[in-house]
């Protein structure tokens, strides 16, 4: 029977010490404080940023919210990134996605700067986590590295295989992952006998965005599976990308959906704004 892998937990635990960190910034005149900024009207992202303020709450960390319309322009969204990128005050800005096709978000995310990108998405960021220099790491790779930590996974000369090699998930976790010295393969839709891989990891990320992709067939007998995927059944219900409730029975330890990645990518978020505000202070 896997060790449930307690994200939710992990959370709590990480943002009660936050507090104290933010507690110890306020008295010497710093509070941290977070921008989002939200276009149209995505009802996923809705929940997604609610969460995220009601975090900031609980740390005590300020926040901020710009809800913008659907038809605003590129002009309009740089414009206020430029704005709140000279506010001194605010040391962490994050730009919810996705934002309506016709804004161009790799432009946005470049404009906000670098040292208030607390999403770690700018690519001075990205291009620190390659070098293996202090960076934002970008928030759901940092919360996975986060909980095999807890657990104490050994990752050192492991075979670490990613599924999905997107931005914000696959390629970042793929180089968390190394630089702690594991043996990385990254999978894709285009990868080859998929299954043939997977089998022989001893880590499992999954970052799809398939409801259940991952089946029992295709893990190895104690294996350390981590699933990213939020999906929504046709039920309304929450699941993975993997196929969690047969996997139990054979992984090592398994992550669940939700109560595993999800809390952990937004406890690193204010582990992030906690940084940037403390790198002001510096
Ligand atoms: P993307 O859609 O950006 O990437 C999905 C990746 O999966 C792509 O690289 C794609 O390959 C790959 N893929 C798709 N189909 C297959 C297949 N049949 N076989 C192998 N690989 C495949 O998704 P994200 O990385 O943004 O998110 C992944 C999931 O994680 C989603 O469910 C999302 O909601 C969730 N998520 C959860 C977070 C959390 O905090 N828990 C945070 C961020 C995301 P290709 O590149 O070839 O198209």
């Amino acid at each position: 029977m896997a060790k449930i892998m307690d994200g939710k937990a992990l959370a709590k635990k990480i943002q009660k010490k936050l507090r104290e960190e933010v507690e110890d910034l306020k008295k010497e005149k710093i509070i941290p404080k977070l921008a989002v900024i939200m276009v149209g009207n995505n009802e996923a992202s809705k929940v997604y940023v609610k969460n995220k303020s009601k975090a900031c709450n609980e740390v005590g960390i300020e926040y901020e919210e710009y809800l913008l319309p659907e038809e605003t322009t590129n002009q309009e969204l740089l414009d206020l990134i430029g704005n709140l990128n000279a506010r001194k005050e605010i040391h962490g800005i994050l730009l919810q996605s996705p934002i309506p096709a016709h804004l161009n978000i790799n432009e946005a995310f470049e404009k906000i700067d670098y040292h208030k990108d607390v999403d770690g998405f700018h690519s001075v960021n990205v291009g620190n986590l390659v070098l293996g220099r202090d960076t934002f790491i970008s928030c759901t790779p940092y919360g996975i590295m986060k909980i095999l930590e807890e657990y104490g996974i050994s990752i050192e000369g492991k075979h670490a295989v990613v599924i999905g090699r997107s931005n914000i998930v696959g390629k970042p976790i793929a180089q968390c992952l190394l630089a702690q010295n594991a043996t990385v393969t990254m999978c894709h839709s285009k990868t080859k006998n998929l299954q043939s891989i997977t089998q022989s990891a001893d880590i499992l990320v999954a970052a799809i965005g398939k409801e259940k992709f991952v089946k029992k067939d295709m893990i190895k007998p104690g294996a350390i599976v981590i699933d990213v995927g939020i999906n929504r059944q046709v039920d309304g219900k929450l699941c993975g990308d993997t196929d969690y409730e047969n996997l139990i029975d054979k992984a090592g330890y398994i992550t669940p959906v939700p109560g595993g990645v999800g809390p952990m990518t937004i406890a690193m978020l204010m582990t992030n704004v906690v940084k940037a505000a403390k790198n002001v202070k510096d």
